[in-house]
């Protein structure tokens, strides 16, 4: 399948693509291909799939005693790349995090993207287990996502965990995560982003951003990447408000701020339906904005849900 740099380079016009998330467990593909499909008519280039890791939750049990169970809520992304790419025909892009896997189970799960034609992954940390509250590496796993985008290179130079062992280069095109309001844990914007660096110059090839919805952070946060040599492309990530309640969610999950003339849309707004008017009308003229800035891609955080995101892509595309 073709490399995400490779669209960008072989394109003189802004391309088009969205996220999803695997669909929660026992819940069928075909809704989540059903939320998929109006997508495809606005052609888009990829579509990325997120990554959810295990977490606990705890069970009362007939004796009133708590018991703490390990589940996952979304398996499956390998298999819902691998679903995607055969019902749709587009690449998709796997989400890979360092959270819950060891080197060796990251060497297995890249071996079997490589087996499956996918080219693209995108490198991430993942976050703490909600319970834990801060990120614990699994032991011999990653603690950073710099630390696994290390072995992905490794592996495209045909270096796997085994010494010497006879291994076939993978040809991985890798992604990763750049925050134009800084990650929450990073102590300001400035080290942050020597770590983004750190990331370009160990090998990584794109950056997509978090979801913002003033543009001059991610118009500020190119030029200051920019200025310390950061020069692979940076897609903006962009997310159409939908409810009321994420004007309080979204900061809190994503360390994001809100303009005030956006929130004050949305206050005043009595339903849902209302809202996501607002949502997407905002999504419009921030897509309009950064499309006439010259990014690369414009990419949608669609949680699986098409609608918002479909009526601002057709605004555009
Ligand atoms: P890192 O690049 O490792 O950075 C984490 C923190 O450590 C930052 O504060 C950074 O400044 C600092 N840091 C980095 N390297 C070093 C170092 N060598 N030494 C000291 N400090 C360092 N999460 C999921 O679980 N699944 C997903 O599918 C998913 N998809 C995402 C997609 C996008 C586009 C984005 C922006 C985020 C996504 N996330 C996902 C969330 C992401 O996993 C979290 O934001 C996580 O907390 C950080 O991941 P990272 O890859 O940016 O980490």
């Amino acid at each position: 399948m073709t490399k995400i740099t490779e669209y960008i380079k072989n394109s003189e016009k802004t391309l088009f693509s969205f996220e999803i998330l695997p669909p929660l467990k026992g819940e069928s593909i075909q809704q989540l291909f059903k939320a998929i499909e109006p997508l495809m008519e606005i052609k888009p280039k990829f579509i990325d799939v997120t990554y959810h890791r295990e977490e606990y939750v705890y069970k009362k049990r007939e004796n009133g005693l708590l018991e703490r169970q390990r589940i996952k809520k979304r398996p499956g992304t390998v298999g819902i790349c691998a679903a995607i790419m055969n019902y749709f025909k587009i690449d998709a892009v796997p989400h890979i995090i360092c959270g819950g896997f060891s080197k060796e189970e990251t060497e297995n799960a890249l071996i079997d993207l490589q087996f499956l034609g996918i080219d693209n992954v995108l490198v991430l940390r993942g976050d703490a287990i909600k319970s834990e509250g801060t990120f614990i590496p699994e032991p011999n796993g990653h603690a950073y996502a710099s630390e696994l985008l290390e072995q992905v290179v490794k592996m495209n130079t045909g270096k796997y965990l085994e010494d010497g062992l006879q291994a076939s280069a993978t040809n991985f095109c890798i992604g990763v995560a750049g925050y134009p309001e800084k990650h929450f844990e990073a102590p300001n914007l400035n080290t942050d982003l020597k770590y983004l660096k750190l990331k370009q110059d160990l090998g990584a090839d794109y950056i997509v951003t978090q979801m913002f919805f003033d543009n001059q952070k991610y118009f500020d946060f190119v030029a200051k990447c920019r200025e310390i040599g950061i020069t692979i492309p940076i897609i903006p990530g962009l997310k159409p408000i939908t409810t009321k309640k994420q004007l309080t969610v979204l900061p809190s999950i994503f360390h994001i701020d809100m303009p005030d003339t956006l929130v004050k849309s949305i206050e005043k707004c009595k339903t849902n339906d209302e809202v996501k008017q607002v949502g997407i009308e905002w999504g419009i003229q921030q897509s309009k904005e950064l499309m006439f800035a010259g990014v690369p891609v414009l990419h949608y955080y669609s949680m699986s849900k098409s609608d918002a995101v479909k009526q601002i892509a057709e605004a555009l595309f």
